[in-house]
């Protein structure tokens, strides 16, 4: 089976790993501060906070940015659920965006229709969590140009964009968004098997995402609020989780990251062959001078009466096809609220079949992909 994505591990890599299983920290030793500074430093980004999984990254967001009982936060329906549930997770109630039809990503016209009918009656969110679908950046100068007329801040689910640049700098940077999460999963861009990240420019809420992936305990003297009564003293000040990142982790994706502009250079490559083989007129929403997708996924579209047939017959001759995304909405969990569909995130999802991509895919078995494919157009 040629898989939809998969990871790539080299013998420096588990080098890497293995000099961590025998040191004398396999967590919360030097590697996870280490790999914060490296992805830190790649992004531009001020702050770092590694966590357990990309997930993990999107909960403590939101709790940083004060999301709670009866607010609203808003996301794209083409996404995975986790773009969702962490508003859920938070007390706070959760509604979708429509997408744009091209790329899967939140479409900026529909956000603002829907942030003028919300300030009418009243329920305008508290943030806003538009999603890299795919690798390729939203279009966050005016989702930011939004942001601070209608008074909401901004997560960027930055989960398959790592690598990923939007007017000429890198996701992650955060020059249009509070906070933008990434996700370590080894179908992503780089791997720590599970893992996360939260990066901010925002001194304090580096702070409290540190204090919330930690059972909310510190450690740090100048911050207690009493008086310690010896040197064993800690502090547990919020209610915090266990979403730490382990040192073997961190170990790993410190290692990653010195392939990850050849990874998104590599990908790029293969992306282009599908787009000029099969959808030569999508190029130039992906290759433009402005932004790069990480181009995490390559979304093949369908007629939508094809689509059963196509992904049983990929399946039948070993191409891992896969679908990215059934819109959230749709998923049982959600159906306890009223949910209307959205026109494009529907048609986006109806004709949607994701064909394999990922950095040491060979010319080969892209040429197996690309026959597959166009036997049946
Ligand atoms: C993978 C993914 C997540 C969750 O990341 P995990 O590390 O698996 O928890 C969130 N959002 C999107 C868009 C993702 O693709």
């Amino acid at each position: 089976m040629i898989p939809y994505g998969r990871q790539a591990i080299s013998e420096t890599d588990i080098e890497a790993v293995v000099s961590v299983l025998r040191s004398d920290f396999l967590t919360q030793g030097p590697a996870v501060p280490r790999f914060e500074q490296a992805v830190a430093d790649y992004c531009g980004a001020e702050c770092a906070v590694a966590v357990s999984s990309g997930t993990a990254a999107l909960h403590i967001a939101c709790l940083a940015l004060g999301v709670g009982a009866g607010d609203w936060v808003w996301t794209s329906p083409i996404s995975f659920v986790a773009s969702a549930n962490c508003a859920l997770y938070c007390g706070a109630q959760v509604d979708f965006v429509d997408v744009e039809p091209e790329t899967g990503n939140l479409c900026v016209a529909a956000l603002e229709r829907k942030l003028m009918a919300a300030q009418a009656e009243g329920t305008l969110p508290k943030v806003v969590i538009p999603v890299h679908f795919a690798g390729l950046p939203c279009d966050m100068q005016a989702i930011h140009a939004l942001s601070q007329q209608y008074g909401f801040r901004i997560i960027e689910d930055a989960c398959h964009a790592l690598g990923a640049r939007y007017q000429h700098e890198p996701i992650g940077l955060g020059r249009y968004s509070d906070i933008t999460v990434f996700s370590f999963h080894p179908v992503k861009i780089i791997t720590t098997g599970e893992g996360g990240m939260a990066m901010t420019n925002d001194a304090t809420l580096a702070k409290t995402m540190r204090l919330l992936r930690s059972h909310g305990i510190t450690r740090e003297a100048e911050d207690f609020i009493y008086e310690p009564d010896g040197p064993w003293y800690y502090e547990q000040q919020l209610l915090g989780f266990h979403y730490r990142m382990t040192d073997i982790q961190a170990a790993l994706g410190l290692s990653q990251m010195a392939n990850l502009e050849t990874w998104i250079h590599q990908r790029g490559e293969l992306a282009r062959g599908y787009f000029e083989a099969l959808a030569p007129e999508r190029l130039p929403h992906y290759f433009s001078a402005a932004r790069r997708s990480a181009f995490h996924l390559y979304v093949h579209h369908v007629a939508p009466e094809q689509r059963a047939e196509l992904f049983a017959r990929l399946r039948a001759q070993g191409i891992g096809a896969n679908v990215h995304y059934m819109p959230i909405y749709r998923q049982p969990w959600y159906q306890r609220w009223a949910q209307t569909p959205l026109p494009q995130a529907e048609h986006f999802y109806a004709g949607a079949i994701t064909v394999p991509l990922f950095p040491t895919m060979s010319q080969a078995q892209q040429d197996t992909v690309l026959g597959a494919l166009l036997a049946s157009s």
